[in-house]
């Protein structure tokens, strides 16, 4: 397969080559069919093909599709305006992607202490196992040493500390400290939820510290974890907020969101983006927020999430030499893997269904928002046909020896 491509070799790709999809289902070259519980790395929130994405979308392509930011662009200020109306933000940055949503809220952060007369202040507290992205400010930021490695000197001013300790957030904060950057459930690195006291106590540190609290919901928000964003289950709020993936459902879309007060610094000339807010992507998210805030929406999500709850821990209970802990929030759930997760994740492809590794030896599943309560039970005994064949082969292996 990978002898000849001329593709960069970054990426260890399934041999799986799909050509359509229909709401929870992609379809492969040769028709088979699989039920896609990766949605595009929670990208596809909405599954594929939705008729209004669709819609949406072929209507804005007929009539501007790039404009630039030289001029006012009204699809802007209509989503600008509902995602702000919807959070706890008063200005919007667009962007084209997660890292990139991110690479706006660092500096943001920094920009809002240097226009305080603080320029010292430019260093943010982020935690062990996060991921931020991949430019060479966010590698510094998610701080991993396999996607450090190679790349000349980690840009400076991340601090990296233990996920959940509060006592070492504390002992990490000097006089350069600017802000505080976490995923409120870690994605990549393994479904690991930050707990709503650990939030809170984040919020309090930063309120008496005078620091900016940075949430990363590209993966956890636009109502991935049943909530619009992750952080209202704590019953917090951030400075500011990084939004990717499921906000374009499938189209190029990010967003900086920040008070009025944390975005304070960021002058005319100090950012920019070609693409960021183009026509086509506004179109497109502002449709996805047609159906996530529509009423009983998020209903649905914390409906469907308990039927994934539900049959994940009976399979749990049932093959405990398979599965270690079922975790996560919302349609943002792990299996944690007893065996290596790549070899559940075999299995599962094996019964076509699909879901992502992370670290911390899980698998992912990111349904799209969308999959029915019947569509969860598919997918959950397929999940059981795939423990069932790991168990067996386990069995069979431990027989022989
Ligand atoms: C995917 C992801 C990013 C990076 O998004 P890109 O669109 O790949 O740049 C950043 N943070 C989190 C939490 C993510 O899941």
């Amino acid at each position: 397969m990978a002898e000849a491509t001329p593709l960069y070799e970054t990426y260890l790709r399934a041999p799986l080559r799909f050509e359509r999809g229909e709401g929870v289902w992609l379809i492969a070259e040769n028709g088979e069919r699989y039920l896609d519980f990766a949605a595009g790395v929670a990208v596809n929130a909405l599954g594929h093909a939705h008729p209004h994405l669709v819609e949406a979308l072929k209507a804005q392509a007929e009539k501007v599709w790039h404009l630039s930011n030289l001029y006012e662009v009204p699809g802007q200020e209509t989503l600008g305006e509902r995602l702000t109306k919807a959070t706890f933000a008063d200005k919007v940055f667009f962007t084209n992607s997660g890292a990139e949503a991110l690479e706006c809220a660092i500096k943001t952060a920094r920009r809002y202490h240097f226009s305080k007369g603080h320029p010292e202040k430019f260093h943010i507290i982020t935690f062990e196992g996060a991921f931020h992205g991949r430019t060479l400010a966010t590698i510094a930021a998610g701080g991993q040493a396999k996607y450090l490695e190679g790349f000349g000197p980690k840009a400076p001013g991340f601090d990296q500390v233990p996920f959940g300790d509060i006592e070492a957030v504390k002992a990490a904060i000097t006089d350069n400290t600017a802000a505080i950057l976490i995923e409120p459930v870690q994605g990549e690195g393994g479904i690991r939820t930050a707990s709503n006291e650990f939030l809170r106590a984040l919020r309090q540190i930063c309120d008496d510290k005078g620091l900016l609290l940075i949430l990363d919901e590209v993966q956890s928000g636009v109502g991935r974890t049943g909530k619009l964003f992750a952080h209202e289950w704590a019953g917090i709020t951030p400075d500011i907020m990084a939004v990717a993936k499921g906000i374009g459902g499938g189209f190029p879309l990010g967003a900086c969101l920040a008070t009025a007060d944390a975005a304070s610094g960021m002058k005319a000339g100090t950012h920019g983006s070609t693409y960021g807010g183009n026509p086509l992507a506004m179109a497109v998210g502002n449709a996805v927020l047609d159906v996530i805030l529509a009423d009983g929406f998020l209903e649905h999500v914390r409906d469907v999430a308990l039927v994934f709850r539900q049959g994940l821990a009976a399979l749990h209970d049932r093959f405990p030499d398979v599965i270690e802990e079922i975790r996560g929030e919302g349609l943002m759930l792990g299996i944690k893997a007893k065996v290596p997760n790549a070899e559940l994740l075999q299995a599962m492809r094996a019964e076509h269904v699909l879901g992502v590794p992370a670290g911390d030896n899980v698998i992912r599943l990111l349904p799209p928002l969308i999959t029915t309560a019947e569509e969860a039970r598919e997918g959950l005994s397929r999940i059981e046909r795939a423990a069932e064949r790991v168990h067996r082969a386990h069995e069979k292996q431990a027989a022989q020896a």
